[in-house]
């Protein structure tokens, strides 16, 4: 297994994940919008693009062809097959972005977010609960962007999810997105605050080399 080490003063991975219809799409963009120095980490995919997505922006459209031959090439930090669909996190950008000094914040489903931590332990992981089990199943048949067929196999595989929290580092739960949204902001800021990401900056300042 390869580990992955970073200088101390790069940015923050930051994984936000949870079952479909939890919310955390919308907290993903909130969480962007509000912090300039945060970059998206786009993902490849091999599913049609739905309204309103833009071509590497919300994802890198493929062909499962296409796909398989970016995977050969070990050009994906993690990879998952979410339902018929592949998605993989392209890894040079997201390591170039952190190196930089930007934090990379991640939409991907739990098989990646574990995937990821075990390669690079100072991965964030964030889960986002819904409400109730309810009030998820509604918000997905109020997306109307899923079939019959895949509103079914999302509900169905949300319990399961669910029940996987133990893998995070942090909870969050979608009560209000305002009070998710701060809440998500207020761990990413915390995580900032660590020593370890601070070590440079206080020895300047201490003047110790
Ligand atoms: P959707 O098709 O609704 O955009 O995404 C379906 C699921 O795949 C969501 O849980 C989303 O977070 C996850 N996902 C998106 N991109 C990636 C990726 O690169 N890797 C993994 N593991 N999951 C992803």
């Amino acid at each position: 297994m390869l580990f992955i080490t970073m200088q101390k003063d790069c940015g923050l991975l930051i994984i936000i994940s949870g079952p479909s219809g939890a919310g955390k799409g919308t907290i993903y963009e909130q969480v962007l919008k509000q912090s300039p120095n945060m970059r998206r980490s786009v993902s490849v995919t091999t599913r049609d693009s739905r309204e309103g997505e833009k071509e590497g922006v919300h994802y890198f459209f493929k062909t499962k062809e296409e796909f398989l031959k970016m995977q050969k090439k070990d050009a994906f930090l993690e990879t998952a097959t979410v339902y018929t669909n592949y998605y993989g996190t392209p890894q040079k950008e997201v390591f170039d972005n952190l190196e930089k000094g930007h934090d990379v914040i991640f939409d991907i489903d739990i098989e990646g977010a574990r995937q990821i931590k075990a390669k690079y332990e100072d991965a964030v992981l964030i889960f986002i609960m819904p409400p109730s089990f309810e009030i998820l199943k509604e918000r997905l048949i109020n997306r109307k962007t899923e079939t019959e067929e895949s509103l079914q196999r999302r509900v169905g595989s949300a319990k399961s999810e669910l029940g996987q929290y133990e893998l995070f580092d942090y909870i969050v739960f979608n009560d209000t997105i305002e009070k998710a949204v701060n809440n998500t902001l207020e761990i990413i800021s915390a995580e900032k605050s660590r020593i370890r990401y601070n070590e440079n900056r206080i020895k300047k300042l201490l003047n110790i080399q």
